[in-house]
């Protein structure tokens, strides 16, 4: 597995991730995503929201407000509730999670070896003296406060006047937004159960600890599902939530496996009873295997009627569904798929990464699925010093881009645009040759072919200009390489 510092270094160098407001000595909790990483990350959002949005009967989709009615908050439990316990160092003043302190190496002076300092791994114990951690796990020196609980929401004020009765916060979840027009979808789009809400948006969560590069972060994006279903119906002789519910996990994580990550990267994570959150009947996440250690990539609730009753008895509004069948209102049961996109995008990357050997040299390549890849073309002037080649490249550019994520580079030689190509996991490479436009000195015709090479097999092909256009889409669109290959003849 590729380590979080390789990420980190290709991600600025190659200009998927910088650091926020770097210039100034950064922020250690926010990111900026580079011209490649807004290519990927859009392909991630546009290829969750074309599948699990437009290409399902029973979903629609919604883009709600970061900034809501305060009220929100103190239904939903986040303004009372939505806090994490505190400690801190009073030697360093390092700040903690106290539910995390046993989950980072701790140092250590050990009174056994006349106070030599070790570093242990997480949770273990000291080899010589068997001391466990009490101290700061940082400094190893200082007592730890006794934990406070502190509330994860920026809080912020609506209009010029900071005062009380202004005060709101930026969604630390984009669910609410979901919740609180329930009734606005489903009467306005004449929706029966059981139907879904999807939505992708910024949350924003004032994190103790963030770390980890883009995995834990204050500002991060949501891309978010409430699937609302009806409790007194069954199916298959099971009540329907349960039945959605355990539809949603296969199907969330079919999506990650369809998008390239290993299978044996992914498990599924059930929350026992002492992990569930007191409004939900079930909760599974969807742990990835990243540099870090297998962790969180989403989680899949069951939160039962909480939400939609919370709100309901706050504004005063009935936020139920007409049975037409039974006669009866009923509150429907929600099933809340909820996944980050930095976390996915940091899933993608790592899976994507590997180290090979060809002919002797080393080659770094994000073997990223096809539709996945920032970049889905570059074309590329095998030379530059040819104009005639050139000015036929830039058409092709021009041609594709209009379709397809396409970028031009002339800026070295052949072999070493391919290998700039492939650490940054373009899918595939199009070069226009002497061939392609011919030699009139030479007295050699131009045969009007290009050649298209693939990223993760290194074959090529040679397809005619007005072929390209097709057979790209034709890849892009998930026919195997293989297949075209063996339609249009390779190079
Ligand atoms: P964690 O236990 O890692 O703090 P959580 O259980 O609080 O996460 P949820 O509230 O279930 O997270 O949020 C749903 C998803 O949103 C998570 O699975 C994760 O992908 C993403 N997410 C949550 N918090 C952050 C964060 N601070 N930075 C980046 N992504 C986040």
């Amino acid at each position: 597995m590729v380590s979080m510092d390789t990420l980190v270094s290709l991600c600025k160098r190659r200009g998927f991730v910088f650091q926020s407001s770097e210039i100034y000595g950064g922020t250690g909790s926010c990111w900026d995503y580079g011209p490649l990483g807004v290519e990927l990350k859009n392909k991630i959002k546009q290829a969750w929201w074309r599948d699990f949005v437009q290409r399902r009967a029973d979903m629609v989709g919604l883009d709600a407000s970061i900034l809501m009615h305060s009220m929100v908050w103190k239904a939903s439990g986040h303004v009372d509730h939505f806090t994490d316990p505190m400690v801190d160092c009073r030697e360093c003043r390092h700040r903690f999670r106290a539910d995390q302190l046993d989950e980072v190496p701790w140092v250590h002076y050990c009174p056994a070896t006349k106070g030599n300092k070790f570093t242990i791994p997480a949770a273990e114990a000291c080899s010589h003296c068997g001391g466990r951690r009490t101290l700061c796990p940082d400094c190893g020196k200082g007592e730890l406060t006794a934990p406070r609980q502190f509330n994860l929401m920026f809080k912020t004020f609506m209009g010029p006047v900071e005062e009380d009765a202004a005060v709101t916060y930026l969604r630390p979840e984009t669910a609410q937004g979901i919740f609180v027009n329930f009734e606005n979808v489903q009467q306005s789009m004449r929706r029966k159960l059981p139907f879904g809400i999807g939505q992708i948006g910024k949350a924003f969560r004032n994190e103790i600890t963030p770390g980890n590069f883009i995995f834990r972060t204050r500002e991060f994006e949501q891309m978010e599902i409430e699937y609302f279903v009806n409790p007194h119906d069954t199916v298959d002789g099971r009540p329907a939530d349960e039945h959605w519910h355990d539809r949603w996990i296969a199907d969330c994580l079919a999506w990650f496996q369809r998008y390239g990550l290993a299978a044996e990267n992914l498990r599924l994570h059930e929350h026992d009873r002492a992990e569930l959150a007191h409004y939900s009947k079930r909760t599974a996440d969807l742990q990835y295997r990243f540099p870090i250690g297998w962790s969180e990539l989403m989680g899949i609730a069951n939160r039962t009627d909480f939400d939609l009753k919370q709100h309901a008895k706050w504004s005063g509004k009935a936020l139920t569904y007409f049975d037409e069948e039974r006669k009866e209102h009923v509150v429907p049961y929600v099933i809340e798929p909820s996944a980050g996109v930095d976390r996915a995008l940091l899933a993608f990357l790592a899976d994507a990464y590997r180290e090979e050997e060809v002919r002797g040299e080393k080659r770094v390549v994000l073997r990223f699925h096809p539709e996945l890849a920032p970049i889905s073309v570059a074309v590329l002037p095998l030379l530059k010093k040819r104009g005639d080649i050139v000015r036929t490249a830039l058409t092709i550019r021009d041609e594709l881009s209009r379709r397809f994520t396409t970028v031009y580079d002339d800026t070295a030689a052949i072999g070493r645009l391919y290998r700039r190509q492939d650490e940054v996991g373009t899918a595939y490479c199009v070069t226009v040759d002497v061939q392609t436009v011919g030699d009139t000195d030479k007295g050699e015709a131009a045969d009007g072919k290009v050649t298209i090479r693939d990223r993760d097999s290194m074959e090529q092909i040679r397809v005619t200009a007005s072929q390209l256009g097709g057979v790209v889409g034709d890849l892009l669109g998930g026919q195997r390489w293989a297949e075209v290959a063996a339609e249009v003849g390779r190079a």
